[in-house]
């Protein structure tokens, strides 16, 4: 007789929706774990698959079904509470399996690597090497700067230590040194991926009431699940309350999962935390950040995995990073739309977090001085427990902020006089300036004075924006990419009268260097801070004082703390107030609230002023003059009355093809397989053409998904997108389907 059969039951990184499943290997083990990597032959090629169970029934004939070809690990990479959350996000999300077992996994583990700590090199001076004086070294600089940093580091460098350190293009020089026989060479594992930092003094301050009570009542009760909204102004102490919390935590011999929206906009953050633990726990924290390599982002993800770090701390992605022993999980800034991917696997981290909290038994804590209206009703149903921490902590008292009415007033480029005359105020007693601008580049469109000609991008309906470089004009498209010179004449009528209308920040700051030719400028945006290291650099000018005025996008609204800062400016808020996206004024909100909480921490009074040609907008009034819990409940009644989210729930099929009529034709064939299957208390509405119809050479449209119940919705998707995956029509356009998106393009 011979024994029960068994199969494996694999996600496979592909597009589809479904489980694959497989024969044990040959020489099989009896009892596989699941969440151990496999490799499989997968089409025509092998691929690293994942064992999410062994089944006794197969749906395939079995003698289609191939062998397993390899097992990779001998022990899971992720628990069954971590297996059920990656599942539930495929369900929830509707989000093939593979692939999202695929974004939660390191590049190597990907690739099939070994689930091992990688060794790092590590240079350091030979005996020889620290008698030899750098200075000699005239005609080989970087040789020279590479000794000096040796010197520096006794204890040896890394490679990111250089990297650091500005160098670029530094390993033909340290190969230099090594056979002059005056570095070394040795490689280390463990700590690679890891802040090591030398212990600090830090000063911790006593708790006020309001942070003792939330810190109280979250470790009320350790180890058990429950979300604590941390709703507290800028200033207020938030950090403060998570440090005290994690160090409870970490003191029960538990992890803690910090999730921050950009870590390179935030280096000061991240210090803090280091400053305050490492030297204590003489325990690496690990930090999963953009800029590291795949060999240090394994290091840090497995040193999560066993129990080393005690401390993650990480950007969107680490929520699926794996713990031993996860006690807390605290994502700042909660209301941050870089927490929701935007393409591919449409998960918002948020409410991941959420999910692991339950299935992992842990606190979870969302933190913001502008919390989301979905968490904000979310508190108001008793899902979440609200810990609100009224005052700034310490002295520092609350910004006073002002609107410009902008209208009629005489502007030079956008500048009102009464904004550039309370510029000067501040900066002659002593002050810094923040001017704050939602558009980077030159200009947003050069315009043709004799015909009326503008700068429109090929590709897409959308106009291309100026900016120079080096000193040439060009064009850029913020939507596909496209770039080209600027036209010195126009295309249309050949007149040379062509003009920048309107103003970026690269305008601004030269509006402003006229305005304050002896003042030090420093602008913030994604085209000065690309460089590696080059955010750093400009936020020590503004910290050491050189320079007076900031001038920046919404990179400057994300947590940072600039003491001297006491006037801020919004030169244009008109942009969010009347947008197609009904959470425009939501983020128009939130932005107006972290910009202005960059004004006046510390012991200076801040002011702000708010440049507008709507200053009698409803929902501006209301957040000026009552503050942000008050335009949030105002805001949350109106959608309630158009019935939006919080109060729906919303899915977005949208599709795009070369063809114009294609996207469309699919989305009709999808809304009528819908109707087909039929499900009560779910709206569809469309298809409609995108926002912006056309992107990148491509036509795109959109079919919208709108339930009062969560439940009703879900039963839908499920056969729905099987039954779509299986029609013809859907391999000619791309489509995808977005479960509570959060832009409505
Ligand atoms: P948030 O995260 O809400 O912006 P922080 O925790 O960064 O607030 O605190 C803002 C500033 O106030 C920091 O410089 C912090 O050291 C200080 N601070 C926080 N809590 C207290 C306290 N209880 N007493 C004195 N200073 C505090
Ligand atoms: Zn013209
Ligand atoms: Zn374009």
């Amino acid at each position: 007789m011979s024994p029960p059969k068994s199969y494996w039951r694999l996600a496979v990184p592909t597009p589809l929706r479904r489980r694959f499943d497989y024969l044990p290997p040959k020489d099989s083990a009896d009892n596989p774990q699941p969440g151990i990597r496999v490799g499989v032959s997968f089409g025509r090629s092998t691929t690293t698959a994942l064992l999410l169970e062994q089944v006794t029934n197969t749906a395939v004939s079995p003698d289609r079904l191939k062998p397993v070809q390899e097992i990779l690990d001998t022990e899971p990479l992720f628990s069954p509470e971590l297996l059920s959350l990656l599942e539930w996000a495929s369900t929830y999300y509707q989000h093939p399996i593979g692939e999202v077992v695929s974004n939660a996994l390191p590049a190597f583990l990907r690739q099939g690597k070994p689930a091992e700590l990688k060794g790092e090199k590590i240079w350091q001076l030979s005996t020889e090497g620290q008698e030899v004086n750098p200075s000699s070294l005239t005609r080989a600089p970087k040789q020279a700067a590479l000794l000096r940093l040796l010197i520096d580091h006794p204890g040896g460098i890394c490679a990111s230590n250089i990297e650091e350190a500005e160098m670029n293009n530094w390993r033909p020089a340290m190969r230099s040194l090594q056979d002059k026989g005056w570095v070394i060479v040795e490689s280390r594992s463990g700590l690679p991926g890891v802040q090591s930092v030398t212990a600090l003094e830090t000063n911790t301050p006593e708790l006020n009431e309001a942070q003792q009570a939330a810190v109280s009542t979250v470790c009320e009760n350790p180890g058990q699940f429950a979300v604590y909204l941390v709703d507290g102004v800028t200033g207020s102490g938030k950090t403060e309350v998570y440090l005290s919390i994690i160090d409870q935590v970490v003191a029960r011999g538990k992890q803690a999962l910090v999730l921050v929206p950009e870590i390179g906009l935030t280096p000061q953050l991240v210090s803090r935390f280091t400053e305050r633990f490492q030297a204590r726990l003489n325990k690496p924290i690990a930090v999963l950040h953009s800029g590291l390599s795949d060999g240090e982002r394994l290091n840090a993800w497995l040193m999560a995995k066993q129990g080393e770090a005690p401390i993650i701390i990480g950007t969107r992605s680490a929520i699926f990073t794996p713990m031993l022993n996860p006690g807390v999980i605290i994502l700042d800034e909660e209301h941050d739309l870089s927490y929701k991917q935007q393409e591919g696997f449409r998960y918002s981290a948020r409410d991941i977090a959420v999910k692991r909290g339950q299935l992992e038994s842990m606190p979870v804590i969302l933190g913001s001085a502008t919390p989301s209206l979905e968490s904000l009703e979310n508190a108001r149903q008793q899902r979440y427990q609200q810990l609100v921490l009224p005052e700034r902590a310490g002295n520092a008292s609350h910004p006073d902020i002002a609107v410009i009415d902008v209208r009629k007033q005489p502007m030079v480029d956008g500048l009102s006089s009464l904004l550039i005359n309370a510029m000067k105020r501040h900066i002659d007693n002593g002050g810094q300036v923040l001017l704050f601008l939602n558009r980077r580049g030159y200009a947003p469109v050069l315009l043709c004075h004799d015909c009326g000609w503008v700068s429109k991008c090929k590709r897409c309906d959308a106009h291309m924006t100026m900016f120079f470089d080096r000193g040439n004009p060009r064009l850029r498209c913020h939507h596909c990419g496209a770039e080209r010179p600027a036209d010195h004449q126009c295309p249309e009528c050949e007149s040379s009268e062509l003009n920048p209308v309107g103003s970026g920040t690269e305008r601004l700051e030269e509006t402003l260097q006229r305005q304050f030719p002896k003042t030090g400028i420093t602008r913030i945006d994604r085209d000065t801070t690309r460089r590696k290291g080059a955010m750093q650099s400009l936020l020590d000018s503004v910290h050491e004082g050189s320079s007076r005025i900031l001038v920046g996008t919404q990179m400057l609204a994300k947590g940072h703390h600039f003491p001297d800062v006491t006037l801020v400016g919004i030169v244009d808020v008109d942009q969010g107030l009347f947008s197609a996206d009904f959470r425009a004024t939501e983020r128009m909100a939130q932005l107006i609230v972290q910009v202005s909480g960059r004004a006046g921490r510390a012991e200076k009074a801040g002011q702000v002023l708010i440049q507008t040609h709507h200053p009698d907008h409803p929902l501006l009034k209301v957040l000026l003059d009552e503050g942000y819990p008050s335009f949030a409940n105002a805001a949350l009644e109106e959608r309630r009355q158009a019935q939006l989210p919080p109060f729906r729930y919303l899915a977005l099929l949208r599709a795009e093809a070369t063809d114009v009529n294609l996207p469309t034709n699919f989305l009709q064939l999808a809304r009528e397989l819908a109707e087909s299957i039929g499900v009560k208390d779910v709206f569809i509405l469309g298809p409609v053409p995108a926002p912006m119809e056309r992107r990148a050479g491509r036509f795109r449209a959109q079919l919208l998904l709108q339930s009062s119940s969560r439940a009703e919705l879900h039963n839908l998707l499920t056969p729905w997108l099987q039954q779509l995956e299986n029609q013809k029509m859907s391999r000619k356009v791309r489509w995808s389907i977005d479960v509570d998106p959060q832009e409505m393009f």
